[in-house]
């Protein structure tokens, strides 16, 4: 090994929730294995730090989106931004991973050189400018799935008029900390999970919100606090009570998902007469809540109690569907002619997908292109040894799937030790990768599925997006399938050879 080459067993890249698990099982499941967590920014929790934006919060109960091994506890099902954020510090404090985690540490570059069977990673200090390198045995990819420095933001006619008097449009991504908001007349551009979120918060104190969409979403309303949970962990010890309520909601998620692609129309109709019973009498439901889509073809919006609904009740909010004809100096003209006035704009248009933290791949000097390979149990890639890759479920919490994710690696590491594997290597042959990596229609999946791995037709290269199936194909299927394991031994062999 080159003096100055830091080394490790397992180099975990992204210190957000998924990185912080990660790391938190491999420390429990592995405690003989050295870990390194390099982080980009100058803090943990990814996601949950970098937005935010006033109501902030989690669109997926914290049962399933918390840790399997580490309970949620507090009263909140659907909890909001900070409070996460200190589930994961506390977690990373409670196992020790905060002392593995190095910070301003951006992974640019990562070749895997099959004599050594090992990982060179090339690592960009954003503190001090160096660029320095870590050698692991194996590379897990915990980067989340979009862009931090710049949301999705559409480029939108006359803009400039409108941000010569007002100041810029905001991206929620990058929202200023003293926004004042008070008393003004705020339109927020989009319909999805940031826009249900923030419409209601804002309209707290705002003059009054206006959700402009091009195309509605379909909007559920749910008890930001459970009920059977809060009667569970009252019988019940904690660890057990929150075992039962992950699991119950994890099915009643597979269940409503399943209901609504081999019922849509039933769904469709379930979800229109919920939200009828929460806004006023003769609301225009059909043009701002009924899509034209599917339910779940898109990510479904879940609001906690209903505050979107009951914001337009109160007159606070209100939704307008059309197209942005221009900017003006004074707000936005629609193609209809109805013309918005709005101090300020939120351009809550979404997020620019980015895989494996923008970091270029190789193996044994090769560029990998990930739109060539085929993904692995969702979560390795063929041809690309000792590798992982966390992506979170689209239909359910991320969480459930970055934890199976997790214990799979435990295992797969604890096989190789015990075999004398240095090497394991998905093996697509003879795998039909003919489906998309991920079945969303939703805008920022699309604009970015050709440069995405593909998956099979057929277990192990099917990604099921379902926690039961991955259950069974992660914690208890085989460990061997559709993969080829390199003995330690012929690795030796192979370095012996090229010394001599
Ligand atoms: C506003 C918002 C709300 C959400 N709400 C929910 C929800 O309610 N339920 C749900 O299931 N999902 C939700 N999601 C999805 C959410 O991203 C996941 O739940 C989860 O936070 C992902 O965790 P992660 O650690 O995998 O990724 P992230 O949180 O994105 O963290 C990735 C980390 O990797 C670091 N990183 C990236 N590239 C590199 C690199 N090259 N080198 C070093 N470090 C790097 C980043 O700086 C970051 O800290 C939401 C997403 C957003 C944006």
């Amino acid at each position: 090994m080159s003096p100055g080459v830091e080394t490790t067993d397992i180099l975990i890249v992204g210190a957000g929730l998924s990185g912080v698990g990660a790391a938190c099982q491999l420390r429990h499941e592995c405690p003989d294995k050295s870990v390194i967590v390099l982080e980009a920014r100058d803090t943990i929790g990814g996601t949950w730090d970098l937005f935010r934006y006033p109501g902030i919060r989690s669109d997926s109960d914290m049962f399933t989106l918390g840790y399997r091994f580490r309970p949620w506890t507090d009263p909140k099902a659907i909890a909001d931004g900070p409070s996460i954020l200190r589930y994961i510090h506390d977690a990373a404090q409670e196992f020790d991973v905060d002392k593995l985690i190095r910070l301003n540490h951006r992974v640019v570059n990562a070749n895997w050189d099959s004599i050594t069977a090992r990982w060179t990673v090339e690592v960009h200090r954003t503190d001090t400018d160096e660029l320095v390198t870590v050698s692991c045995s194996f590379l897990y990819i915990c980067t989340g799935y979009y862009r931090y420095d710049e949301g999705f933001s559409p480029k939108f006619p006359g803009v400039e008029q409108y941000e010569r008097r007002h100041g810029p449009v905001i991206h929620p991504q990058h929202w200023p900390e003293d926004l004042d908001y008070r008393g003004k007349r705020v339109v927020v551009i989009g319909s999805g999970a940031t826009a249900v979120t923030l419409v209601p918060t804002l309209a707290e104190s705002a003059a009054h919100v206006t959700m402009l969409q091009r195309s509605p979403t379909y909007v559920a309303s749910r008890p930001a606090s459970d009920a059977i949970a809060d009667r569970l962990r009252e019988w019940l010890p904690q660890t057990l009570a929150y075992a039962i309520v992950r699991w119950k909601n994890a099915l009643q998620g597979i269940a409503t998902f399943n209901l609504s692609r081999r019922r849509p129309e039933l769904m469709k109709r379930m979800l229109r007469k919920a939200a009828v019973k929460q806004l006023p009498e003769g609301y225009a439901v059909d043009t701002h809540f009924a899509p034209s889509y599917n339910p779940w073809d898109q990510r479904m919006c879940l609001v906690p109690d209903g505050d979107l609904f009951t914001a337009i009740r109160d007159g606070r909010a209100s939704v307008a569907t059309d197209r942005i004809d221009t900017f003006t100096e004074s707000g936005i003209r629609l193609q209809s002619g109805a013309e918005l006035e709005a101090d300020i704009v939120i351009s809550a248009t979404g997020l620019n997908l980015l895989a494996i933290g923008g970091m270029r791949l190789e193996v044994d000097g090769r560029t990998v292109d990930l739109s060539k390979t085929v993904s692995y149990k969702g979560m390795m890639l063929s041809g690309v040894p000792n590798f992982a890759w966390t992506i979170g479920y689209t239909n359910a919490s991320w969480t459930l799937k970055a934890d199976l994710v997790a214990e799979y690696v435990c295992r797969l590491l604890k096989h190789m030790d015990e075999n004398g594997y240095a090497a394991v290597t998905p093996d697509a042959t003879g795998a039909t990768a003919v489906n998309p990596f991920l079945d969303l229609a939703s805008g920022y999946v699309k604009r970015s599925l050709a440069e995405l791995p593909k998956q099979g037709d057929q277990a192990p290269w099917r990604l099921h997006q379902n926690y039961v199936k991955d259950v069974r194909l992660l914690r208890r299927g085989p460990i061997d399938d559709g993969v080829v394991f390199t003995p330690a031994v012929s690795v030796t062999d192979d370095r012996a050879r090229s010394i001599a």
